[in-house]
């Protein structure tokens, strides 16, 4: 079988624009050239997976299924553009939320790696040893570190106040770019398909 790099996603402040919990719908707007971004994974044979911690439910701001249909719009707004993701995970857990059964520890909050696992398992043409996660916080930089990919840190979203020490902590990104753009194109430089 013929392996397929992997990219891991974060959403907020790296595929839409940060605007903290979205509870309308229409507020998800993506960044500048996420799209374009997203479809030069697809035509280069690049899995793009998205990775996302959903807290709104755990803390009594949302119902699950208004993450349900953020994701719809996500996807449509990709779709629009010609992009799509090849799977979504998110997690809604919350050791110290509110409502149940979300207010509880889980092994899937970024920077643990229950997603990621998840996907290698139910993706096995996924290529471990080309792996990247990009993202705008220290705890996804932490995701690439925990789970053997490479870290991209995007100065979009809290990027920018992450690398000041700012908020959450300082990391060492294997690279750091402007957006997510950038970042896919140095990803492009760096992996190999199989054809
Ligand atoms: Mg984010
Ligand atoms: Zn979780």
């Amino acid at each position: 079988m013929n392996k397929r790099p992997v990219v891991f996603l974060d959403r907020d402040g790296t595929l839409n624009v940060e605007v903290g919990y979205i509870r309308n719908v229409d507020d998800l707007v993506l960044i500048d050239g996420a799209a374009e971004a997203v479809r030069k994974l697809n035509q280069a044979g690049i899995a793009a997976i998205l990775v996302t911690n959903q807290t709104g439910a755990a803390r009594g701001y949302y119902a699950e299924s208004h993450i349900h249909a953020l994701h719809a719009r996500l996807l449509k707004l990709l779709k629009a553009e010609n992009a799509h993701l090849d799977q979504i995970y998110y997690c809604p857990h919350l050791d110290e939320g509110t409502v149940p059964p979300f207010n509880r520890a889980c092994d899937c909050r970024k920077p643990e790696v229950g997603m990621v696992e998840q996907a290698y398992a139910e993706h096995p043409e996924l290529d471990k040893s080309q792996s990247f996660v990009i993202g705008d916080k220290a705890t996804d930089v932490e995701l690439a570190r925990n789970c053997g990919a490479k870290g991209i840190l995007v100065t979009t979203g809290y990027g920018t106040a992450v690398l000041k020490g700012e908020y959450q902590h300082i990391v060492e990104p294997d690279f750091q770019a402007p957006s997510i753009v950038e970042a896919v194109d140095w990803i492009l430089q760096q992996v190999q398909v199989a054809h």
